[in-house]
């Protein structure tokens, strides 16, 4: 019953120097977020020593009645917070969710009609060395080159000419609403099916800041741990018609036992979406975001050719265009790290340098907005952010300035004391 810093230090160290980096620098990758205390107990708790195959009420393994109790909860929260008619909790990612969404909405050889993966879309919506694009027949929408937004027509004319069993809308990399009601109206008029993944957004939409895909799609996967702030993991809401196929789909059909910590640890995150402080952050973030696009956009006075995507957002993430700098994704991603800021680099649209360099950044204000940032951090921040990518200041002042927001926002207090865990 040693602890861990004693049985394992090689490894302590490391998940201590974790926690230093998390705390010391500023979160801005748009799918991360920080998880709260409750979370983490429950994630770290006895429940993954128990294997509970099936679903509750109707599981493979004796012992189930309390995990059966916490899967409950969990998809109880999960129909309650979104209004769906089904939940199915278990899956281990979002990407094994989609495997098992596909598995249920439509057969291998098949066509899916996807967000292309350099316009935004995700590696699970068809990308040619993904499950996806190997199992199925994948064709894919773009976005316009003037204005960078999905164009409906283009969406309905593509799925005119391609006839596809699904259509997917949801996306990792596009800073705007799309219009589930057209997507609907266009599955409907091509008899396809449609599935969103609203992995990115689901905070939002809990929150009632972004508008809910569950009325109009068949289906409705997502992760956890993006702007919704659960643990790492996946889940999948759909009408009540769907039950079967995706809990076959899921169990026995992409998993095995599920992750019984990690289902308590979604459980307790739905709970916590429903909160009038989670809405407050949430309404946080998406301003934390416009912010950010302002001020960027507003900085470019020497043409250093800082502009952001749609020039604008109404999301919780901003993409920078460097299309038109001599700075690229690399390069920028670099600047912001010697300052203290973590982001990612992002293919844009129409990008002419190569994937690994990229001519974008994908900058998200979910996790900052967690630790408490309100407009006026985030117009530090952005500041920060557009000084240290035109050059305009050096690096050791804008790491002050960084440190100064690290230390006024302090993450994780007493978590070297959290024996519990
Ligand atoms: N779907 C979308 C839209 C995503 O952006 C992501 C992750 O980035 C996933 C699915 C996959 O989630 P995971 O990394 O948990 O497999």
């Amino acid at each position: 019953n040693a602890a861990l810093a004693d049985l394992d230090p090689e490894l302590a160290h490391a998940m201590a120097g974790e926690l230093g980096r998390q705390r010391d620098t500023l979160e801005m990758i748009a799918s991360e977020n920080f998880v709260p205390r409750a979370v983490l107990q429950a994630q770290g708790s006895v429940l993954t020593n128990k294997y509970a195959e099936g679903y509750p009420g109707r599981r493979y393994y004796g012992g189930c009645e309390n995990v059966d109790v916490v899967e409950d909860l969990a998809r109880t929260r999960a129909k309650e917070l979104f209004g769906a008619d089904f939940a199915n909790v278990q899956p281990h990612s979002g990407a094994q969710a989609n495997a098992a969404v596909l598995m249920a909405l439509m057969s291998p050889g098949e066509k899916l009609l996807g967000l292309d993966l350099a316009h935004g879309g995700h590696l699970t919506h068809g990308m040619k060395l993904n499950f996806s694009g190997k199992l199925y027949d994948v064709a894919s929408y773009g976005v316009s080159k003037e204005d960078h937004r999905i164009d409906m027509d283009e969406v309905r004319a593509t799925a005119l000419a391609e006839k596809p069993k699904v259509i997917v809308a949801g996306w990792s990399a596009y800073p705007r609403h799309q219009d589930f009601a057209a997507f609907r109206s266009i599955a409907d008029e091509v008899g396809a099916y449609l599935w969103v993944d609203m992995a990115h957004f689901a905070g939002l939409v809990a929150a009632g800041l972004h508008p809910s895909p569950v009325p109009y799609a068949d289906v409705v996967s997502s992760t956890v741990h993006k702007t919704l702030g659960g643990p790492r993991s996946g889940l999948i809401l759909a009408k009540q018609e769907w039950a079967k196929k995706l809990n076959s789909a899921v169990f026995p059909g992409q998993q095995g036992g599920p992750l019984m910590h990690v289902i308590a640890a979604k459980a307790v995150s739905l709970k916590i979406a429903g909160t009038e402080e989670f809405k407050d952050r949430q309404q946080r973030t998406i301003s934390g975001a416009q912010i950010l696009a302002e001020r960027l956009t507003g900085s470019d006075v020497e043409g250093k050719g800082i502009s952001v995507l749609t020039g604008g957002t109404d999301v919780h993430l901003v993409l920078v265009d460097l299309r038109n700098s001599n700075l690229d994704g690399q390069q920028g991603e670099d600047l912001l790290h010697e300052v203290g800021i973590t982001v990612n680099r992002n293919a844009v649209p129409f990008d002419p340098r190569p994937p690994m360099v990229t001519s974008g950044l994908r900058i998200g204000t979910a996790a900052l907005a967690t630790r408490g940032f309100g407009d006026a951090e985030f117009t530090e921040v952005a500041d920060i952010i557009a000084a240290a990518l035109t050059g305009s200041s050096d690096t050791a002042s804008l790491r002050a300035r960084v440190d100064t927001l690290a230390a006024d926002f302090p993450l994780y207090e007493g978590l070297e004391d959290w024996r519990l865990l």
